[in-house]
């Protein structure tokens, strides 16, 4: 067999499996037209249309495709994408210098986004507040607000100020340490540590470190030893006046199951809230990107998304890139038309009803006859438990929300609760095929009421 066919083979059986992760739109436009060019030295070359394609795999599923190719390859590879139409020279430069600014971060082991930067960030009155903070920790580190916490819901910029806080301070002191990472990197370094009996030398890293930026802190709930060590890092780095900034999708008061000492320090500096944007921020951030991007994108196209994307900024950049890329692909201009079209899913139409959780709620449980309020209680009767799954699904599946946002319609329950609830679901409708009739009639009756 030639390298190209085992390739190709390669590509379908991945493929085949992120069909079953993705939506189908998700999967035509944005995976479909992938292909692998070629392998060599751990190194996966993918092919891609153009540039918004790589964007968009990158800030929607960063470690996917690497998981999945590095688990049949049977080592770690990492990905570099092939563009089949050549970028112009200015986006290329652009690009360029983002990218070696990058590896500069990563050879100082600094893991800093360099596209999330202040002068990208767009300031309205819903983010204000946790802007000027970020700001002012960048002028005086470790003096002023320390720790700063911020927190908001998903996709509301929180990670870019990190980001943007890091990024500023090392153009400020190019010498300067800063450990940037997410409590789940954290976490696997520390069990992956104790696993070799390195937790001493992992900890010893942090004792260099001038800036501890940490994001999504509110998942040390129910770790118990990151907590113990997370404490000491942080005590340790608080008392050498080293600037600490924290992310959350909540504030301190409501991370449950984290240790009361910990949620003190959490409570010690400035709490800075995120809020969804209003209109206008909303098209001033569409505007920003539609700008950095070489989208053009017109006024009412830009009002179209603003008012229909309900409140979260990812979702926003998801419809623009989409938008972008079936008009590169078809070579037909952004306008009124076309963004109807194209984002039909992604958006909410007014004039039709609106398929929300509740209304899936009642449809699943009228159909398997069970209560609505169980669904959200903590009720675990075989029946209820099945109920509540298969209304995650389908919540995963009919509309645009986050997992976590699906979750707390259930009662508060977690992401990680909504995704073992959808993989249940679909493992079980692959099996068994009354079971994906039945699901078929449900998701049916949902749509037609
Ligand atoms: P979070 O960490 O809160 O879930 P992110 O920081 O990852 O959200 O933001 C999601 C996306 O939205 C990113 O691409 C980010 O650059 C963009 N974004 C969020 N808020 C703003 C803003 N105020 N201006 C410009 N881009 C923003
Ligand atoms: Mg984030």
């Amino acid at each position: 067999m030639t390298n190209q066919q085992s390739n190709k083979e390669l590509w379908d059986i991945i493929q085949s499996e992120i069909k079953d992760i993705v939506s189908e739109g998700v999967y035509e436009l944005w995976f479909r037209p992938m292909r692998i060019l070629n392998i060599k030295d751990d190194v996966v070359y993918l092919e891609v249309p153009n540039r918004f394609y790589k964007e968009w795999i990158e800030d929607n599923y960063p470690q996917l495709l690497e998981e999945k190719l590095s688990n049949y390859l049977g080592s770690k590879h990492s990905i570099k994408f092939r563009m089949q139409e050549k970028p112009d020279v200015e986006t290329k430069k652009i690009d360029n210098k983002k990218e070696s600014r990058r590896q500069r971060l990563a050879s100082k082991g600094i893991y800093l986004n360099p596209k999330y930067t202040f002068d990208n960030f767009v300031v309205g009155t819903s983010n204000e507040f946790a802007h000027a903070a970020s700001k002012k920790v960048v002028d005086e580190p470790g003096t002023v607000y320390n720790p700063l916490f911020i927190y908001g819901g998903s996709g509301l910029g929180k990670t870019h100020l990190l980001n943007a806080i890091g990024n500023a301070l090392f153009d400020k002191d190019p010498t300067i340490n800063i450990y940037c990472k997410s409590v789940n990197i954290l976490t696997n370094e520390l069990v992956s540590a104790l696993r070799h009996g390195k937790t001493s030398e992992l900890l010893e890293t942090f004792s260099g470190v001038d800036v501890l930026l940490v994001d999504d802190v509110h998942f040390l709930a129910g770790k118990e030893r990151t907590q113990v060590e997370f404490f000491h890092i942080f005590n340790t780095l608080y008392e050498k006046q080293k600037q600490i900034v924290l992310t959350s999708d909540r504030p301190p008061l409501e991370i449950n199951d984290i240790s009361d000492r910990l949620r003190s320090r959490f409570n010690m500096g400035l709490i800075a809230d995120i809020n969804p944007p209003d209109v206008e921020t909303k098209i001033a951030i569409l505007y920003k990107k539609s700008e950095n991007e070489g989208i053009k994108l017109p006024e009412d196209v830009a009002y179209f998304i603003a008012s229909r994307v309900k409140s979260n900024v990812r979702d926003l950049e998801g419809c623009l890139i989409k938008l972008g890329a079936h008009s590169s692909l078809t070579g037909k201009k952004i306008d009124i038309e076309l963004a109807k079209n194209v984002l039909k899913e992604l958006i909410s139409n007014d004039d039709v009803k609106l398929i929300t959780p509740d209304r899936i709620q009642k449809e699943v449980c009228e159909y398997l006859n069970v209560k609505v309020t169980d669904l959200k209680a903590k009720k675990r009767t075989k029946e209820v438990a099945f109920a509540r799954q298969l209304a995650m699904y389908i919540c995963k599946n009919l509309t645009n929300l986050s997992l976590s946002e699906i979750g707390k319609n259930f009662g508060g329950k977690d992401h990680a609760t909504v995704i073992y609830a959808c993989k249940q679901v679909s493992e079980k409708i692959n099996t068994d095929e009354q079971f994906s009739r039945i699901v078929d009639t449900i998701i049916r009756r949902i749509k037609d009421n």
